[in-house]
C-alpha cells in the first residue's frame, strides 16, 4: 500500500478508507482505553491524530512508540471529533520503525530554546519551528526562481573560486592545495601561499557580482543564486561565514530600474509566503512574534521610502535618540542608524542612494559631483541592509581611474575591463542577502536560526 503524507491526508475527506503514513512521533498520551499519538512526517506543521483501541493494543505493544520513534501506522481515516482537526486515523496496526530513548532523545514534548537548539543542529529540524523554518526557505528560494523565470532573467552559476575580490573588504577565505602545515618558504622562511592554488593564489567567492555582469554583457538579463563566503569574525545576528546571495544584473537599467526591480521583487516574495505557507506563518506569528503577519502584510501593500544617503544623515543628526555611533557625513551607516530611519522615522521600508564613493566598492558608477557614487541600500525593519546594490560604472577610463586610486590591479581584472572596452552599456545589479530576507520572512531574530547548518565562528561540525 503507497504511503500518503501527512498533507494530503488532512486534506482528504474521510469515507473510512485505509491509510498508511509514516513519520515521527511527536506526543503520546491517554487512558486505559485508548492511547493518542500525534504523528509528524514534515510535509506540514500539522500533526495527524493516531487513535489506538485498548482493546486491539498493549501498554507493553506501545512501549516503544515514544517522542522522537519513528513509526508506520495502517489504519482507517475517520473524521475527528477532536478540536482544530478534521480528521485523524483509527489504527489497525502500528509498527515502530527506529526507537528514541526517552532517556537520552534531546527533543522531548516540553519547548527548548533556539540557544539550545543551536547546539543540536542536527535534531532540529524535528522541532516545529524549524521545520516551519525550512518549509518557509524552500520556499522563498523557489519563488526567487519562479519570480525571474517569468520576468525573462537567465539563471547563471558563477564561480564558488576564484581569484578576485569583487567588495574589496578583504574578507576572503584562501582555497590552497599546500600543505598548510608545511607550506612552501620565501626566501626568507615565511610560508609563501601566493600560489597556492596549482600555481595561483585564490579565495572562496565573496560575490558573483563581476562574473555576473559578464554575462549580463551578453544576455542581457541574468541573475546568480549561490553560497558566497566572508571571513567575518563577527558574532552579530546579521553575519554568516556562509550565506546564499541572489544577484541579479541588468544590462540597460539605470539606477531608478535597479530600485523598482528590487521593490517589486521583494514584495513578490513577501506575498508569495503570505500565499503559499499560511500555517508555518501562523505558527511563528503565535509563538515569537505577534506582529509578524501585519508586518509581511504592511511591505506586500505599501510603498518604499527613496532618499539619498545625505538626506538621511541630515535626519539622523536631528534625530532625539541617541546612538551608539555617531553619524557624519562621509561614514557608513550602521544597523542602528539604517533600523532608526525605518523603524521610527519613516515607519516602512527605505531605498537609500547616492552613498559617498569611499565607502562603497571600485564598480559602482560615479555621479557628476565625483563624491557619490550610484550606490542603492535596501532597508528593512527588524533587519537594517537587506540589499546592496548600484548602477554599475560603464566609462572604461573612469572605472581604470577608480581602480588605480583603490589599488586594484588592472592587470588581473583585464578581463572585467573588456566589458567597458567592448560595447559597453548602462547596467545595474543588486546583492539580496537571502537569510536576511528569510530573517524578515519568518521573524526569526538570529541569522543562525534561519540556515539549516549556520557557519559562524567555531561552528562547522555539522
Ligand atoms: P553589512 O553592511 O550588513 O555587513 P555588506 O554591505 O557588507 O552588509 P554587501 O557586500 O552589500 O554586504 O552584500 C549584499 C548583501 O548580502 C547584503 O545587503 C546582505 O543582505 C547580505 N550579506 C552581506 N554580508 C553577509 C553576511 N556575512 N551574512 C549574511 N548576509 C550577508
Ligand atoms: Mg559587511
Ligand atoms: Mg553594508
Ligand atoms: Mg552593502
Amino acid at each position: 500500500m503507497k504511503r500518503i503524507k501527512v498533507n494530503a491526508l488532512l486534506k482528504t475527506p474521510a469515507s473510512g478508507q485505509e491509510v498508511l503514513v509514516k513519520g515521527w512521533v511527536r506526543t503520546k498520551r491517554g487512558n486505559k482505553y485508548v492511547t493518542f499519538i500525534a504523528v509528524n512526517d514534515g510535509s506540514t506543521i500539522n500533526n495527524i491524530q493516531v487513535v489506538a483501541d485498548m482493546t486491539l493494543f498493549t501498554d507493553e505493544g506501545l512501549r516503544d512508540v515514544t517522542t522522537g520513534a519513528s513509526v508506520s501506522v495502517l489504519g482507517t481515516l475517520v473524521e475527528s471529533q477532536g478540536k482544530g482537526q478534521t480528521v485523524e486515523i483509527q489504527a489497525k496496526a502500528i509498527e515502530v520503525l527506529g526507537t528514541a530513548d526517552p532517556e537520552t532523545y534531546p527533543l522531548q514534548k516540553k519547548g527548548h530554546s533556539l540557544e539550545f537548539l543551536r547546539e543540536i543542529a542536527h535534531l532540529r529540524p524535528r522541532t516545529n519551528t524549524f521545520g516551519a523554518v525550512l518549509r518557509i526557505r524552500h520556499a522563498m528560494a523557489y519563488a526567487i526562481h519562479r519570480y525571474f523565470n517569468h520576468n525573462g532573467f537567465f539563471y547563471i552559476h558563477t564561480p564558488i573560486i576564484t581569484a578576485s575580490d569583487a567588495e574589496g573588504a578583504g574578507q576572503m577565505f584562501r582555497v590552497t592545495t599546500l600543505d598548510p602545515i608545511n607550506p612552501p618558504r620565501t626566501d626568507e622562511g615565511t610560508p609563501d601561499f601566493s600560489e597556492d592554488f596549482f600555481g595561483r593564489s585564490t579565495n572562496l567567492t565573496v560575490s558573483g557580482q563581476l562574473e555576473g555582469e559578464v554575462c549580463a554583457m551578453a544576455l542581457s538579463e541574468i541573475y546568480t543564486f549561490g553560497p558566497t563566503f566572508r571571513a567575518e569574525n563577527s558574532n552579530t545576528s546579521r553575519h554568516l561565514a556562509e550565506f546564499w546571495m541572489v544577484e541579479p544584473e541588468m544590462a540597460f537599467y539605470e539606477l531608478e530600474d535597479n530600485m523598482d526591480l528590487a521593490e517589486d521583487f521583494l514584495r513578490y516574495l513577501v506575498r508569495y509566503a503570505l500565499d503559499h505557507c499560511p500555517d508555518d506563518l501562523q505558527f511563528l506569528n503565535d509563538m515569537y512574534d505577534k506582529e509578524l503577519l501585519d508586518r509581511l502584510a504592511f511591505v506586500v501593500e505599501n510603498d518604499f521610502q527613496r532618499l539619498t544617503y545625505s538626506e538621511a544623515v541630515a535626519i539622523l543628526i536631528d534625530a532625539k535618540q541617541k546612538f551608539e555611533y555617531k553619524v557624519e557625513w562621509g561614514t557608513d551607516l550602521q544597523s542602528e542608524h539604517e533600523r532608526y530611519l525605518v523603524e521610527k522615522h519613516f515607519k516602512k521600508p527605505v531605498i537609500l542612494t547616492n552613498y559617498p564613493k569611499d565607502i562603497k566598492s571600485f564598480y559602482m558608477k560615479l555621479n557628476d559631483d565625483n563624491q557619490t557614487v550610484r550606490a542603492m541600500d535596501v532597508l528593512f525593519p527588524g533587519i537594517g541592509e537587506i540589499i546592496g546594490g548600484s548602477q554599475r560604472e560603464d566609462n572604461y577610463e573612469k572605472l581604470v581611474k577608480r581602480m588605480q586610486e583603490m589599488h586594484i590591479p588592472e592587470k588581473e581584472m583585464s578581463w572585467y575591463l573588456d566589458t567597458r572596452r567592448f560595447g559597453s552599456v548602462p547596467h545595474s545589479g543588486f546583492g539580496l542577502g537571502f537569510e536576511r530576507l528569510l530573517l524578515f520572512v519568518t521573524g526569526m531574530g538570529n541569522i543562525r536560526d534561519v540556515i539549516p547548518f549556520p557557519r559562524y565562528p567555531k561552528s562547522a561540525d555539522f
